[in-house]
């Protein structure tokens, strides 16, 4: 089998950031990389479950809600990924991620978060999701943003 792009970046060295992960005709897949890999440092599953709740809601209701194809985490627990439609502007697409950081900061209740909704609705963690949103975003604001293929 074929070894598909994503498992071709070298993540020895990747940083956390904003990087273009790869292009299927006018799909766009960033790597929103909240943890540098393997280094003993990852997002816990129930926080990761509230950052897709928080990010998903605010991305789904932004300016570039029309773009949105997904959004969702990695298995590795290192970040997230955000699929576009035509949208090839890294930069704005940065400027887009930082704005929503900005608003899941401001919500003080998990979208989605009730039996009903969700599939897992004990498995959440409002605190500490912040906490790693607010780092990720001191990330972005330090200006890391590659591409990385
Ligand atoms: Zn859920």
């Amino acid at each position: 089998m074929e070894r598909i792009i994503s498992f071709c970046i070298d993540h020895n060295i990747l940083k956390e950031g904003i990087y273009l992960n790869r292009v299927d005709k006018d799909v766009f897949t960033y790597d929103l990389r909240f943890k540098a890999p393997n280094k003993g440092d990852y997002l816990h599953t129930a926080s990761m479950h509230t950052i897709e709740h928080l990010f998903a809601t605010v991305v789904r209701n932004s300016d570039f809600k029309d773009k949105v194809v997904y959004f969702g985490p990695m298995g590795c627990r290192t970040g997230f990924y955000l699929l576009l439609f035509d949208a090839p502007d890294v930069s704005k697409v940065k400027e887009m991620v930082i704005n929503c950081l900005e608003k899941c900061l401001e919500l003080d209740t998990i979208p989605g978060s009730k039996k009903i909704e969700c599939g897992n609705y004990r498995s959440h963690n409002l605190k500490n999701a912040k906490e790693e949103l607010v780092k990720y975003l001191s990330i972005l604001k330090d200006g890391n943003i590659e591409k990385t293929n």
